[in-house]
């Protein structure tokens, strides 16, 4: 079978592999759609070193092929989605249900083989399967709106409150829909205006571009009071951060899901005074279940945020794409 192995920093050949074989409680799928995402790409560059050689993909879409003989959850032929994170199920962490947070977590595409190959194995308890009517591109991006609906609940949105979302790229486009979806209204703040014009399309009542400064005031006119209720921080950077922290009112709540690999600095004098409560939030737990239900009810539209698709023999072009700022989720067709 074909598959993209990653050897080292940017050297990823697609090449022909084994099959892989079954073990226990193991499924192999047939992949249809992978998308790819700025972890792909930080393993990709050498940023987040792996063991090589390994097969990235961790965003799957595609059909159960064969399952081994105690599996029972799923069959061949299943439409199935794939849930790529999975706790050791015997610590304290997964026991109390923070398996989000196992220090023996694994992560499929990462720390095993994924899915940017035509055929993958995988615990079988990591396929969720498609709900009906529910199509392979709409359902492509469940992974990354399960973390998002994660960190949105974890902010405790309530009807009619004021919210923003820091960042306009997927993370940010999928918080913005799943806030609407809990009632809030939202703004969209980002370092440009490229992605407003999509961000209203999808329900954002206002936006700002940090560029032109005078966040605080912006927060101010929209939410009518001293700032926003809710922040959802998706950008990953330091300065989204403190955008987050700027936009948000005195008792509000911000939520933190991007990842910043420099260190933050939190002006914690303002956070005290201000009494304001900061959440991280860390991939999901049990929000799998909803993030298919959202796609399913077309309360959540993930295809406009699919701007590149790519075969797997131009997986290059796929990570280059990606790179490029028009791009929001690039897709490789297996
Ligand atoms: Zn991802
Ligand atoms: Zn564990």
């Amino acid at each position: 079978m074909k598959a993209a192995v990653l050897y080292g920093p940017h050297d990823l050949r697609v090449e022909s592999t084994r099959e892989p074989r079954l073990e226990p409680g193991e499924a192999i799928v047939r992949v249809a759609s992978a998308g790819l995402c700025g972890t792909d790409y930080s393993i990709f560059t050498g940023d987040r070193p792996v063991d090589y050689p390994r097969v990235m993909g961790h965003e799957l879409v595609g059909r159960v092929d064969a399952v081994a003989a105690d599996v029972t959850t799923v069959r061949p032929g299943a439409r199935v989605v794939v849930e790529p994170n999975y706790g050791c199920g015997r610590c304290p962490l997964c026991l109390e249900g923070n398996r989000n947070l196992c220090l023996s977590r694994r992560a499929i595409g990462i720390d095993v083989d994924g899915g940017f190959a035509e055929l993958m194995r995988l615990p079988a308890r990591c396929c969720w399967p498609a709900p009906d009517g529910a199509e392979t591109d709409a359902l492509l991006l469940t992974e990354p709106l399960a973390v998002v609906v994660r960190a949105v609940d974890r902010g405790a949105p309530r009807r009619g409150e004021s919210a923003a979302v820091v960042g306009a790229g997927s993370l940010g486009l999928l918080a913005l829909q799943v806030l609407r979806a809990r009632g809030a209204r939202v703004l969209v703040v980002s370092r440009t205006s490229r992605r407003f014009a999509l961000a209203g399309a999808l329900g954002a009542e206002a936006t700002h571009a940090t560029a032109d400064g005078a966040l605080v005031e912006t927060a101010r006119r929209f939410s009518g009071r001293e700032g926003v209720d809710l922040v959802v921080e998706t950008a990953g950077t330091a300065d989204a951060v403190t955008h987050a922290l700027d936009l948000v009112r005195p008792g509000g709540r911000v939520v933190v899901t991007g990842l910043p690999h420099e260190s933050t600095p939190v002006p914690f004098f303002s956070v005290v005074r201000r009494e304001i409560t900061i959440t991280g939030s860390m991939i999901y737990q049990d929000e799998f279940g909803e993030a298919l239900r959202l796609v399913a009810s077309g309360a959540v539209r993930t295809r406009p945020l699919i701007t590149h698709r790519f075969g797997l023999d131009r997986i290059g072009d796929a990570f280059a794409a990606h790179a490029e700022p028009a791009s929001i989720k690039v897709a490789l067709d297996l």
